[in-house]
């Protein structure tokens, strides 16, 4: 059995914010809505910050999406998400929002109104997921995953535990409903230990590592490192130098061209220009102030 092994690594040196909630580092860098991170478009992370108590939650106020899905996970802190298709949700520590943009949605996304009063430390991911043609203008939808619906297996040899938030591990299946095949596994991985990871040969495979150090092959990597690994290969072999978090993403290609503008994601440039002007005429919905 061949393991995969680690073509290119990528490190974002700048974060920026979204709104004024969201402290985040664009992890896939250059690479972002490249076929070389598909079925995924764009990672950010929000490594924790403490915020100050505010009434006022910060974040980021309505706008649209269009063509895929917004994944967020949550490390601390609490944070709150409203839609033009009538869904909304509050998710906290582990827990996960799978939100399905599709034909189009109106959304905001802030912290916790509990969390703003009490202030403390957020931390979290947002991972954009792709959608196949047939599906970009499908009816939007929303999954709250809470932490507690999630496989947590523990790895052999004590080596630490991995979260089964989407596709298939060791006989365990996610509980997110995805349109291709994917894996989204959020892995803790004890200092000295090794793992050994079974990926399907020809899954496109990251690795964001967001605490702690890793050795693959005679390669050290560090904090905010991701590494790209072959699509040829079943499995990966990772060992923990320090405690590690990091999240492995793998999946299924989705072949076709990726048309970008903002918060947009189609096929062509055709389609994007659609999509700006049903947004601009009030067709992916309204929000309620
Ligand atoms: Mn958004």
């Amino acid at each position: 059995m061949s393991v995969k092994t680690v073509e290119s690594v990528e490190f974002a040196p700048h974060s920026h914010w979204v709104g004024d909630g969201f402290h985040v580092l664009p992890l896939f860098g250059q690479k972002a809505f490249t076929p070389s991170v598909s079925p995924f478009l764009m990672l950010d992370y929000a490594a924790p910050e403490v915020f100050s108590p505010r009434e006022q939650p910060p974040g980021v106020g309505p706008h649209p999406h269009r063509g895929f899905e917004t994944v967020t996970i949550v490390y601390a802190g609490e944070v709150e998400h409203r839609d033009s298709a009538g869904h909304s949700g509050k998710i906290g520590l582990g827990d996960v929002q799978w939100m399905t943009a599709a034909s189009g949605i109106l959304h905001d996304e802030f912290h916790s109104r509990e969390q703003s009063r009490k202030g403390g430390p957020v931390s979290m991911v947002q991972l954009w997921v792709n959608l196949p043609a047939k599906d970009k203008m499908t009816k939007p939808g929303y999954q709250t995953i809470l932490a507690q619906q999630i496989p947590n297996i523990a790895l052999p040899d004590s080596a630490g535990q991995l979260r089964v938030i989407a596709g298939d591990f060791a006989d365990q299946r996610g509980p997110a409903r995805t349109f291709t095949q994917l894996g989204v596994w959020d892995v803790q991985l004890e200092a000295g230990k090794t793992a050994h990871l079974p990926i399907p040969n020809g899954f496109r495979t990251m690795l964001p590592l967001l605490e702690g150090e890793l050795t693959i092959g005679a390669k050290t990597y560090r904090q905010g490192h991701v590494l790209f690994f072959s699509d040829h290969g079943e499995a990966l072999e990772i060992s923990a130098k320090t405690k590690a978090k990091f999240l492995i993403l793998c999946g299924e290609p989705i072949n076709e061209p990726i048309a970008h503008y903002g918060p947009f994601v189609m096929n062509t440039q055709d389609e994007l220009r659609t999509a700006v002007e049903d947004f601009r005429r009030g067709r992916m919905g309204h929000l309620a102030a």
